[in-house]
């Protein structure tokens, strides 16, 4: 939960709705986040619109970090033609695993049905 002077001991204000940010009805109980129901929907439904966002932010950033790992290879490649060796035996070995995996996978999901 994140901290607030709202929940901070011994500085009380007046609570406010976590959407439109209307001061919450004192007889609201201690747990109330919002000042309706119609206010804690819109609330939900303005996350789920942002989980396409955030997926997109998270590729990019996933992205960014491919790029640097593969610039970390290459450049370790270059070192030497041991490493470059190293390096393409490792890929190898990783790109014979997620090959496997991926059959694997295709089996647990069961036989396609042929294209005709
Ligand atoms: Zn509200």
């Amino acid at each position: 939960m994140v901290r607030t002077l709202d929940t901070v001991p011994g500085m009380a204000r007046t609570r406010r709705c976590a959407y439109c940010d209307a001061p919450l009805d004192g007889e609201l109980g201690a747990a109330a986040r919002y000042c309706s129901r119609s206010h804690r929907q819109r609330a939900y439904e303005a996350r789920q619109d942002d989980i396409p966002r955030q997926l997109t932010r998270r590729i990019r950033s996933l992205e960014r970090q491919l790029a640097s790992f593969e610039r970390i290879l290459e450049k370790v490649a270059d070192t030497s033609p041991a490493c470059a060796a190293a390096v393409t035996d490792a890929l190898r070995e990783e790109t014979l695993a997620a090959f496997a995996r991926g059959a694997a996978a295709a089996r647990q999901r069961g036989p396609t049905i042929p294209r005709t």
